[in-house]
């Protein structure tokens, strides 16, 4: 055995220059998170404790619809901090009432309901359809998804999610059955007398942005009506604005009975809602409650942003800058040899050539891009829904840069095996 023979270098050790220190220990690490610290945030952009420059290509996973400290948003929080932060769930306040009646009004809804977390939402989704299958599907409660859907992180969430480690939690709740995403026969066959909804994301998020097909989601939506189930649409991610128009669904020409939404709602502020539509309309008093559901502050947020959204000229906005994104992307893709590109609005998903997306994201970090992988060999692209071409632009020269610097690490590394 040769010891002076160093170990071959990991692809990181290749991209990134010196290893960081942990900046606390007290943090559980729940989350595998780069050492930097971030301190200063403006539209696109970030800057960490050492004022260096990131373009967020992320934006807290798609949460920071309009981009990071939003005027609209500091002066929404800024105004009613002053005059009301938290009367208390058991109490009206106006920025709730404000914000339900506009959810509803602009997504054709009859009720709506102001949440903490995506997760929450969908756990509230859950609640929902149970409650209304005890009204009229006798009994009825099994939930039917997608087998690569992420729905969040609780309990009744994760059960609906298949995936996202859940298997490490048992005992799951029970009541859920998983079938692979767009397809029709499988779903139809999955169907039985305890189902009670169909719950889907329109857009897979965390299985790498994959879009429902037209003709998948409408069949969905048949399948429904026909059988006398609900279906739930979970637009946490899709919604207000991400994908072009304010909600995925309008894309596809269906109507959900029960909507989830939380991400982007907010700007950046913990909030998510719940929506329901006709019969879907069914909670009762002491059915649904949380210390924070409503919470004034954060309602104020959601004002802030849907009123941006919904102003002229905005989702034909993110409807170009989408178009522009995606053409831009292609073209890397192409001449960096890496796969498909899937996604509308400003929602896209990037297919690499192999499982390098992570060294993709940390290269990407490397170059001043802040990037996420969904999956080993995808990367998804969420900016805010206010970025500009020229931050387009940008981003591209910066991901063309990690490209090559994986690429270079990679033929070091093999070298380095082969030595
Ligand atoms: C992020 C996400 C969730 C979970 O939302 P949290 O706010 O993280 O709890 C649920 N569904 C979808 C589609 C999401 O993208």
């Amino acid at each position: 055995m040769n010891l002076f023979r160093r170990p071959a270098p990991s692809l990181d050790d290749l991209i990134l220059d010196a290893p960081h220190e942990l900046p606390s220990e007290s943090l559980m690490p729940t989350v595998a998170r780069p050492a930097q610290v971030f301190v200063r945030g403006q539209g696109s952009w970030l800057w960490d404790s050492e004022d260096r420059a990131y373009l967020d290509f992320s934006q807290g996973s798609a949460a920071n619809s309009l981009g990071h400290s939003p005027q609209v948003l500091i002066n929404a929080l800024a105004g009613q901090s002053q005059a009301l932060i938290n009367p208390g769930s058991g109490l009206h306040n106006r920025a709730q009432l404000n914000l339900v009646d506009r959810l509803c009004q602009h997504t054709g809804s009859d009720q709506g309901y102001l949440l903490n977390s995506g997760a929450e939402a969908c756990e509230a989704a859950i609640k929902l359809a149970r409650k209304w299958g005890q009204l009229h599907r006798g009994g009825a409660y099994r939930i039917i998804s997608a087998s690569t859907g992420c729905h969040g992180r609780s309990f009744a969430a994760m059960a609906a999610s298949a995936g996202a480690g859940a298997s490490r939690f048992e005992p799951l709740l029970p009541g859920f059955s998983h079938v692979p995403f767009n397809d029709l026969p499988a779903l139809h066959a999955a169907v039985d007398a305890q189902t009670v909804a169909i719950m889907l994301e329109p857009i897979q998020s965390e299985a790498g942005v994959i879009p429902a097909t037209e003709h998948y989601l409408k069949g969905v939506e048949r399948l429904c009506r026909e059988l006398g189930i609900l279906l739930v649409l979970d637009e946490v991610q899709t919604g207000i604005g991400r994908c072009g128009t304010l909600l995925a669904e309008q894309q596809y020409g269906v109507r959900a009975d029960i909507v989830t939404l939380g991400k982007g709602l907010g700007g950046g502020v913990p909030l998510a809602a719940l929506l329901a539509r006709g019969k879907a309309c069914c909670f009762e008093a002491g059915e649904l409650a949380g210390t924070h559901h409503g919470n004034a502050l954060m309602a104020a947020a959601g004002v802030a942003v849907l009123d941006t959204v919904l102003a002229n000229g905005f989702l034909q906005h993110v409807r170009e800058s989408g178009l522009y994104l995606g053409e831009g992307l292609a073209r890397l893709a192409y001449r960096y040899d890496h796969g498909q590109l899937r996604g509308h609005g400003l929602m896209w998903g990037l297919t690499l050539s192999d499982d390098c997306a992570d060294a993709v994201v940390k290269a990407a970090l490397h170059e001043g891009l802040i990037l996420n992988a969904p999956q080993p060999d995808c990367l998804r692209f969420t900016p805010a829904l206010t970025v500009s071409k020229s931050n387009i632009d940008e981003m591209l020269v910066r991901l063309a840069r990690a490209f090559a610097r994986v690429r270079t690490a990679q033929l070091q590394c093999r070298k380095g095996i082969a030595v």
